[in-house]
């Protein structure tokens, strides 16, 4: 399987290639210009070139274009989504960027952005095959995927995967790295990382604080559209409803479309049904118009996401410095949400309120996890010194081993952080699947082993409705005493406004968002606007 993907503008001209074997643009570029593409969507349109597809959306006099030469399963919205964030990732690096970076700095993030894709795509076909499969005749029964094994004991079966290199799909096994930027990571460091904005944080009653989440989400495709449809209400979502307007309606019939919009913004169905349906009773027997219902929406989305606990870490750590051991935050998660790298943030924004921080590498599993966690602490402690901080962070870890070998390096991580006088100890723990309660399992004991003062679930922004699940599992790994404090929603940055996961997540387990992961640099941390997030979700 072969696609490319190409930024061009009108007049033909092409800014950006992968896969530059690949010359079907042309024929996009004809049929795009001609006018014989299907337009599905306004500035959203598909085609055939030779018997091969193509997708490409359009903003102003910009082009992306994504090119397979398979059908694709991949759904037209998702599609959507990544070109509209590659023409916006292709706008913001050229402004911010010296033409002889671009490129670089473009490649390292559209091939993000399709690898994304591609994880979509694969995930589809794989629901694909569980539904074929046939009854396991042996067993006659269905079991979870831990527990059936069709391969030899002898034999450890790598499931096949793909990645796209340059262009191509090329096969990796399951244990190979599927993130593009962790090899590159650990071989030399990610350049890119040690990249920090200044303005993420502000100065307060000697405290640096992290900003809010406010501009990310304004730089977002829909925007401009969203402003004008906001401003207009017969058009986009309101079009929809423009008979209703000022007029009493049904509940019934409002019930249905703005459950429809809350599924299209990524909230899973069964969070939406419970959402609407509290609406519904908090209107019952009222005569409503199309605004009644919105407001009613709109506070009970605010309730949802207002914190009912206090989310000033800082404060927390900051009361408790000089106690005698220090803070231990834990850092959990699903493989590739960004863990390791919202953590290092976590350091970041620590050593600007000068607290002393070691990194506990806990993630004694996966092959290079600790030296990936090295990179950012050798990154954290350059970006250090050139802040002149006084503070000081370094890395605690006992290399690889199993779950004992977990509790213990935790344990003496705290040991050593209380004798040399760290303020606060960020243990990074492996990715597991939420679903496989052989890796959950010891979840608890290393829970009980460090007592962590909080621990901290990565979610991803992009994952969808498997994050309502992923919340509930994480946060009852931990045993009757204690649950997840807080979630960080990694990756926002690629999702535009289908910012559900994050109801999904908290309404799931009622635990607070503490911070939005950004980007990839450590300074790419928001702290969440309620308000803004629920405008984004109502639009
Ligand atoms: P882990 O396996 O959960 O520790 O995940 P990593 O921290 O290694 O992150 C996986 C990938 O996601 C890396 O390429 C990170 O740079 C990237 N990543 C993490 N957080 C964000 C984010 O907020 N936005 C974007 N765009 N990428 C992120």
């Amino acid at each position: 399987m072969s696609q490319s993907l190409i930024v061009f503008s009108g007049s033909g001209q092409v800014h950006y290639q992968t896969n530059t074997k690949i010359l079907a643009f042309n024929e996009v570029i004809a049929q795009i210009v001609n006018e014989t593409a299907t337009e599905l969507e306004p500035n959203f349109y598909t085609g055939t070139g030779n018997q091969k597809r193509f997708y490409c959306y359009k903003k102003d006099d910009l082009y992306s274009s994504l090119y397979f030469d398979i059908v694709t399963t991949i759904d037209n919205s998702k599609i959507k989504q990544t070109l509209a964030g590659v023409l916006r990732t292709y706008t913001k690096v050229c402004e911010d960027y010296d033409e002889d970076m671009v490129y670089d700095k473009l490649s390292s993030l559209i091939d993000y952005q399709f690898n994304q894709l591609m994880k979509l795509q694969r995930q589809e076909e794989e629901v694909e095959v569980e539904q074929i499969k046939p009854i396991n005749k042996e067993s006659e029964t269905f079991s979870t995927p831990s527990t059936t094994s069709t391969t030899p004991k002898t034999g450890k079966k790598s499931k096949k995967m793909r990645k796209w290199v340059d262009g191509e799909m090329v096969d990796v096994t399951d244990d190979q790295v599927l993130d593009f930027s962790e090899g590159k990571e650990v071989a030399g460091g990610n350049k890119e990382q040690l990249k920090v904005d200044n303005m993420a944080f502000k100065r307060e009653n000697n405290m640096v604080l992290v900003n809010e989440l406010n501009d990310i989400l304004n730089e977002s495709e829909e925007e401009d559209d969203n402003i004008q449809q906001e401003n207009n209400p017969s058009s986009g979502m309101f079009s929809k409803f423009k008979s209703y307007f000022g007029a009493s309606k049904s509940i019934e019939e409002l019930s249905k479309s703005f459950y429809d919009q809350l599924i299209e913004k990524n909230i899973a169905p069964p969070t939406a049904k419970t959402i609407i349906d509290r609406i519904k009773l908090r209107l019952k027997g009222k005569s409503i118009t199309l605004q009644q219902f919105k407001q009613t929406l709109t506070e009970e989305l605010t309730k949802v996401l207002s914190p009912n606990v206090s989310t000033d870490l800082l404060y927390d750590i900051k009361s408790q410095t000089g106690s005698k051991r220090p803070y231990v935050i834990s850092v959990v998660g699903v493989n590739g949400v960004g863990k390791s790298t919202n953590l290092a943030k976590l350091a970041y924004w620590f050593l600007q309120n000068d607290l002393n921080v070691l990194i506990c590498a806990c993630d004694t599993f996966r092959s290079g996890a600790v030296e990936q966690l090295k990179v950012h602490v050798n990154n954290l402690k350059t970006l250090n010194e050139s802040n002149d901080s006084p503070a000081k962070i370094d890395i605690f870890e006992k290399g690889y081993g199993g779950g004992d070998h977990v509790v213990s390096t935790a344990k003496l991580a705290i040991q050593f952080g209380t004798s040399d006088n760290y303020d606060v100890i960020l243990i990074d723990t492996a990715g597991r699947t939420h679903s496989n309660a052989k890796l959950m399992a010891p979840l608890k004991k290393f829970g009980d082993a460090a007592n962590p003062d909080k621990i901290i679930m990565v979610g991803e922004a992009l994952v969808g409705t498997d994050s309502v699940e992923q919340a509930q599992n994480f946060n009852g790994a931990f045993g009757n005493k204690r649950g997840l404090d807080f979630f960080i929603i990694s990756k926002v940055d690629t999702v535009g406004d289908l910012l559900g996961t994050m109801i999904n997540m908290v309404m799931a387990t009622n635990v607070p968002i503490l911070f939005m992961g950004t980007g990839q640099t450590y300074t790419d941390i928001k702290r969440l606007n309620v308000k803004t997030v629920v405008e984004m979700l109502m639009r």
